[in-house]
């Protein structure tokens, strides 16, 4: 069997090891093109030297020195770039069959797009880009003929869960699949049963401690506040080309059911497992085949208990935001998500109540107007401006 080469956008970051992970158990299969950093120059580094990596990339362009000489030390072959244009090389590498876009945020959007531009299999794990970009992302995909694989496990849930040939950015809606809703679980986060008012002094510690999945702080704390699903939610929409209507959240504390489709005729379908992101990364890799991946199996006769109930969104305001977000469209979404990324980023170094999150993206999308989105160029400006608007709140917020 020929080996297909894979390049992680965001290799050091949770998904990015657990995407190894899986690569190593595979190693008929896979090998590793490219691996690219933020600033964890160590980390990437020993990957590069474990995976005998082609290219190594740090986005952080003033330590392209330290990564050739952490390179060297190892006696790792990897040649060296930095920076956005580095990691576009990354994403648009020839050799390169697949490409993991792993990078948190909106930082990730322009790898991602590249890899979607170069007609890649993009493994989607960076649904930040969706939700700012999905228009255009998708549409872009289609015209260089990319195939989008969602990893988000709720979106990998519902992409097992819809008809075979139903392509992840395709043209026809869920209704022509026959689909009346597809329904996206949520956790629910540490704070489930918290009260409102105690939610004032969660620290960074309390808010990255997810009860059931272990996670890049950014997300945990979005897990935390319900945002993560209001993101996910837009994400769905331009995934599975739903309607707004056509997309429903249910809280499921246990994490066993990943998510689920509702059929016109009244079935469900719904993708099970225990919470290892290393079962969603292992079936995008290997789509439509399947491959070990190395996570505990499931033993239903051991769990007495699989509940779901309606999220509250008066205790977790981000996720009506964010349906009210992707009603308004153009660029609320882009807004939503910068506004969040601030706010999150101050909340982890101490400079936001955690409470005081949605108090700031409510603020922002009502100072904000909604601009038409037509290129990508035009998300990065909101994206901007809203980032600029956010600043300035959280400094009155402080
Ligand atoms: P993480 O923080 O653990 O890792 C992020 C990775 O991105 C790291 O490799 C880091 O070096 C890189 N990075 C960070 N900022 C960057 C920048 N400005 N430029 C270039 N690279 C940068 O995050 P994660 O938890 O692995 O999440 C990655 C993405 O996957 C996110 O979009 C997240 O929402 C999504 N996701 C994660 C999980 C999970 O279980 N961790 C589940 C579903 C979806
Ligand atoms: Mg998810």
């Amino acid at each position: 069997m020929s080996q297909k080469a894979v390049s992680i956008l965001g290799a050091t970051g949770s998904i990015g090891v657990n995407t190894l992970d899986v690569i190593s158990r595979n190693a008929d299969r896979y090998r590793v093109a490219a691996l690219t950093a933020h600033r964890n120059v160590e980390r990437l580094a020993e990957q590069c030297a474990v995976h005998d990596a082609d290219l190594a990339v740090i986005a952080d362009p003033s330590l392209q020195d330290d990564l050739a000489a952490a390179l060297r030390e190892r006696g790792a072959r990897a040649e060296v770039l930095a920076g956005e244009e580095g990691l576009a090389t990354a994403a648009g590498m020839p050799e390169a069959d697949i490409v993991m876009a792993a990078i948190v945020g909106a930082a990730g959007l322009q790898s991602t797009f590249h890899a979607a531009s170069c007609g890649k299999k993009v493994l989607l794990a960076n649904k930040e880009s969706l939700v700012i970009a999905g228009e255009v992302f998708v549409a872009e995909a289609r015209k260089r003929r990319a195939s989008i694989v969602p990893v988000d496990s709720e979106h990998n849930a519902i992409f097992q869960s819809l008809p075979l040939g139903f392509e992840a950015g395709t043209a026809d809606g869920l209704a022509a699949a026959g689909v009346e809703k597809v329904i996206l679980t949520a956790s629910g986060g540490p704070f489930l049963e918290t009260p409102a008012e105690a939610l004032r002094t969660v620290t960074p510690e309390q808010a990255c401690r997810h009860p059931n999945w272990d996670m890049g702080r950014k997300i945990s704390v979005d897990s935390a506040t319900l945002m993560n699903k209001g993101l996910e939610v837009i994400e769905a929409r331009w995934l599975f080309n739903a309607q707004p209507g056509e997309i429903g959240v249910l809280v499921h504390p246990q994490s066993i059911v990943h998510s689920m489709v509702a059929y016109r005729d009244g079935s469900v379908i719904a993708q099970m497992g225990t919470p290892d992101m290393r079962t969603p990364i292992a079936h995008a890799l290997a789509w439509p085949e399947r491959i070990e991946a190395g996570v505990q199996r499931l033993n239903l006769a051991q769990m007495n208990d699989l509940s779901f109930h309606e999220p509250d969104l008066q205790r977790f305001p981000c996720l009506r935001l964010a349906f009210e977000a992707m009603a308004r469209g153009d660029s609320a979404p882009v807004a939503l998500n910068a506004a969040n990324e601030v706010a999150v980023e101050a909340f982890l170094e101490g400079g936001l109540r955690f409470d005081r999150i949605p108090e700031l993206v409510e603020a922002v999308l009502q100072r904000v107007e909604a601009k038409r989105i037509e290129s990508l160029e035009d998300v990065l400006e909101q994206d901007r401006v809203a980032r600029c608007a956010a600043s300035d709140i959280a400094e009155g917020m402080r």
